[in-house]
């Protein structure tokens, strides 16, 4: 039980994660290069990032902003990939926009707005839909329902972004199974949003966490949001 910092461990889960993203997707019959291991790093020091970054991992996501802020102002000599996958208000937009390449967790017209106006002068924002996949559990994401209309209007009238695919966060359970109808419901979804709105390149599907990943990358998932089975066990009251 020692607290996650430098060295630590990390490596060697960072090793463990890539075997079993690596054999999920032989079982799947995928190519691993297909998958994208995303590394949450929320509630856990720059440092623990540097060690990841130094055991060559590259992609990092953040849920607060001002707490990214902090972290990617000491991590600034590495060259990473930062992704925000919490929730968003317009109001931080601006920064959102600014400092992150990919936003897997826009839900509202709003917000697609006002990250396409503050982009406008640089290379087209990646983002993803977040979707309310499991019904009532999350008040984040939009309605499946809502999915094309908000689709249609995104790649229509935000040029600054540039809709990459879905992402979801089903309802935690410890059954690593629990979530597969979940996943499924999502890679449909993706389906029939690739059919009406061939614009986007919907090459991206955003799913599957520290207790998950493995059934998400069998349903399809090319990216997954790994947390606490790469950093350790977050403190449960910083969530
Ligand atoms: C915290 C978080 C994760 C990672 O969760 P773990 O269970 O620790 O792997 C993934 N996605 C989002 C949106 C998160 O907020």
């Amino acid at each position: 039980m020692s607290r996650p910092g430098a060295g630590d461990g990390l490596a060697e889960r960072l090793e463990g994660v890539r075997d079993r993203i690596e054999r999920s997707a032989s079982r799947a019959g995928r190519d691993p290069e297909e998958i994208a291991l995303v590394a949450v790093a929320k509630t856990f020091p720059a440092a623990a990032i540097r060690t990841l970054a130094a055991a060559g991992q590259h992609r990092f996501a953040e849920s607060y902003v001002q707490e990214a802020a902090a972290k990617q102002a000491e991590l600034e000599d590495l060259d990473l990939e930062w992704h925000f996958v919490g929730p968003l208000q317009s109001n931080k937009a601006v920064s959102v926009a600014e400092h992150f390449a990919l936003i897997h967790s826009v839900d509202r017209l709003r917000v697609a707005r006002a990250l396409d106006r503050y982009r406008t002068k640089r290379a087209p924002l990646d983002v993803c839909l977040q979707v309310n996949i499991s019904g009532e559990v999350s008040k984040s994401g939009c309605a499946p329902e809502e999915a094309p209309e908000l689709a249609s209007r995104i790649a229509g009238e935000c040029p600054g972004l540039r809709l990459r695919g879905l992402m979801a966060i089903p309802a935690p359970s410890p059954n690593p199974e629990a979530a597969r109808p979940a996943f499924r419901r999502l890679a449909d979804l993706q389906r029939r949003l690739r059919e009406r709105a061939p614009q986007s390149p919907w090459d991206m599907l955003s799913m599957g966490m520290s207790a998950d990943f493995e059934t998400a990358i069998e349903e399809g998932a090319t990216h997954v949001r790994v947390g606490s089975a790469l950093f350790g066990t977050r403190s449960p009251k910083t969530r």
